[in-house]
């Protein structure tokens, strides 16, 4: 293996060698080549470009949910436990994205094709995530105040149409020519679904009278950690401030990587914390969430999402035949 991996250098390019819609802001070289082999692609991941710790940040952090997912399965008795489906739902999904995520960075640099499979899969991902999350907090972290209101009866059906909405609008935006509108949908296709999951966390850190610190430390923690995610993604900083300083370690990408994997970590913590702690009380209220959402949404939501990539996917092959665009042209 390390052989087959060692076998030659991989030619890396400066920015300018590549079109402007595949440079990244202020990281001005360690491209991989248009056009990579799947062989160079992988080589990718062991030696240093601007793409490697892309991959590392959430290859390793999902080998670490899945551990964590694993060790819950084995210390609960969880197939006939309907209450921890949830969280064994929502870890599933935090266990995906990332893994979607390394993949997609490790061989979007086949084609420009590949590009666009990639990064459909890895928007997919994410929102199947989004969902992930908004069940979680449905079933252990809602407020007490909230349980009996209309908020907390539609809260599911939002977060899965916002799932799937999330996934339509960020594929779209990859046929977007405008830079800045491109972003700007991609922004709002995930800030919205993380907005609506996050407003009972919030109103249970602002108004709630019982407080159960622990996991409330935690989720505190999450939204910091999630504020910097937009933060990075929005101002390119560090790389903005020494353009090609951060070509290989350090720029925003890898810091957001880092960011969300550390803000999922926070959640993943107060949740089983709150899982402990309220059984009783969410028992009492009658409010537990059902298998057909913890179970039947999850799947739906699989199904459809995978439906949604393949729709973008051959609307891509179309479109480039159309184009006349070959694999060759990049
Ligand atoms: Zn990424």
């Amino acid at each position: 293996m390390m052989k087959f991996l060692s076998f030659g250098r991989l030619p890396l390019l400066m920015g300018h060698q590549l079109p402007p819609d595949l440079r990244e802001i202020a990281i001005l070289g360690g491209y991989r080549p248009l056009q990579s082999t799947p062989r160079q692609c992988l080589q990718s991941v062991f030696s240093p470009t601007n793409e490697t710790i892309n991959v590392w940040t959430h290859l390793i952090p999902s080998v670490y949910f899945i551990w964590k997912l694993v060790t819950f399965c084995y210390s609960l008795d969880v197939s006939t436990t309907p209450y921890t489906w949830a969280f064994v739902a929502y870890m599933v999904t935090a266990c995906t994205y990332p893994f979607v995520s390394a993949m997609a960075h490790t061989f979007y640099v086949m084609s420009t094709f590949a590009r666009k499979i990639c990064f459909f899969l890895d928007y997919g991902a994410l929102s199947f995530y989004s969902f992930g999350v908004g069940l979680l907090y449905r079933a252990y972290a809602f407020p007490e105040t909230l349980l009996e209101s209309k908020f907390c009866d539609v809260f599911l059906f939002v977060c899965l149409l916002n799932a799937l909405m999330s996934t339509v609008i960020a594929c779209s935006s990859r046929f977007f020519t405008s830079r800045i509108l491109m972003k700007l949908f991609r922004l709002g296709a995930f800030s919205f679904p993380w907005i609506w999951d996050n407003i009972p966390l919030i109103y249970r850190l602002t108004y709630a009278d019982r407080l159960q610190s622990v996991s409330e430390v935690h989720y505190m923690r999450q939204l910091v950690f999630s504020v910097l995610i937009g933060f990075l993604y929005t101002s390119h900083l560090p790389e903005r401030l020494a353009p090609g300083k951060f070509d290989i370690v350090g720029h925003s990408h890898q810091l957001l990587h880092i960011c969300g994997v550390l803000a999922t970590t926070e959640q993943i913590n107060g949740a089983l914390y709150d899982l402990k702690v309220r059984r009783e009380i969410l028992q009492v209220s009658g409010k537990m969430v059902c298998s057909s959402w913890s179970v039947g949404a999850v799947v739906f939501l699989f199904f459809v999402n995978a439906g949604i990539i393949a729709m973008f996917t051959r609307y891509a092959w179309k479109s480039r035949n159309d184009k006349g665009e070959s694999d060759k042209d990049r």
